[in-house]
């Protein structure tokens, strides 16, 4: 895309020659839109962007704030989400070529991905689990025992609720967002014999006057996050909620990030999801795909389905870890596994 346009028709200010823009006549240097993302705010413009090549790297860090993907720039440059800033990239990138692209490209796009506005609110008792109510302690505990030592900073994290009352009242809820909208939701029930462990929202029936935009096995927990972390080395495909919250919570410093898809058999737009994913993340080094310990079978199906994904690597079980599925790990299983795979990295 022609960046040196785009910039000025969005007033987006930069300058062409400054103690921190090279002597290229290619590069302007702009205000770091990741620092200030990080609340320290670029006091001048550390960041340099090549307008011919789109590479970008702020000199204040230099190992972060960089790429070369203009979704990504533009996404922090206004403050906007992933998808947003790709209809950003894509008007510029298209404008050229005429209209004659665009309407094919709408016609090609799914009916689904058009109507993007949709989204769920959350009742006002869906209490956030991290608040200090006393009431809310079962949920904390039940966290605590499936290995989480700090569940406020992880329900604050992962935005997990529980209802006061309602259809998922007693349950740990897990709210599912894409793009920043309210898709979809995932209850784990807090009962000790309940009829259902898990239970989701559905497009059908109504729960607590929602009804799912797509139901749990049309997206993926842990999207926006998966989608927007630049510093993302490896994805682990998981099943359960709690399988992908063991791995990313004490993974995600390390560049380990994990999602679950609620199910064996993945559904095309869960696919598609995963590629979108795994092609914007410059970063990646591998993807793989880790079921319960018993389910070698299906593990293989699902490595087959996601076939067309480049950085897809072998399966991994969980029985290395002495564990039954990633659920059961603690802090120093998901450390161990972490090592192992960076060995795996650096011996290819
Ligand atoms: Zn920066």
């Amino acid at each position: 895309m022609d960046w040196k346009a785009f910039l000025d028709k969005h007033n987006v200010e930069y300058v062409t020659y400054g103690k921190n823009v090279s002597s290229d006549p290619n590069e302007v240097g702009i205000k770091c839109p990741f620092c200030e993302r990080e609340g320290r705010p670029d006091p001048s413009q550390h960041m340099n962007l090549n307008v011919r090549t789109g590479a970008y790297i702020c000199w204040r860090s230099q190992q972060r704030h960089r790429g070369k993907n203009p979704v990504r720039l533009v996404a922090a440059l206004f403050n906007i989400n992933y998808r947003k800033a790709k209809d950003l990239v894509d008007a510029e990138s298209t404008s050229i070529e005429g209209s004659i692209l665009g309407i094919i490209k709408d016609k090609l796009n799914p009916k689904e991905e058009q109507n993007l506005t949709t989204e769920i609110t959350l009742p006002s008792y869906y209490t956030p689990i991290h608040y200090k109510y006393s009431r809310l302690k079962p949920a904390r505990s039940y966290l605590k025992q499936r290995g989480f030592p700090t569940p406020e900073q992880l329900a604050k994290t992962y935005d997990l609720r529980m209802p006061m009352k309602g259809d998922f009242a007693n349950h740990i809820v897990v709210p599912l967002y894409e793009d920043g909208n309210l898709v979809c939701l995932q209850g784990r029930s807090l009962a000790k014999e309940p009829k259902l462990r898990y239970r989701g929202l559905s497009k059908r029936n109504t729960l607590d006057g929602m009804k799912a935009v797509h139901a749990t096995n049309e997206t993926l927990f842990n999207y926006d996050a998966i989608q927007n972390d630049e510093n993302m080395r490896w994805l682990v495909i998981t099943e359960g909620v709690f399988d992908a919250l063991k791995l990313d919570w004490f993974g995600r410093d390390q560049g380990l990030r994990s999602t679950c898809v609620f199910t064996k058999n993945m559904s095309t737009r869960q696919k598609r999801m995963l590629a979108q994913v795994v092609e914007n993340a410059e970063n990646l080094e591998a993807v793989y795909v880790m079921l319960d310990a018993n389910e070698r079978t299906d593990q293989q199906h699902m490595v087959s389905q996601l076939s067309h994904i480049p950085a897809m690597n072998a399966p991994v079980t969980p029985e290395f870890f002495d564990a039954k599925d990633p659920a059961e790990f603690d802090e120093q299983d998901v450390l161990d596994f972490v090592d192992i795979i960076e060995g795996n990295v650096e011996a290819a």
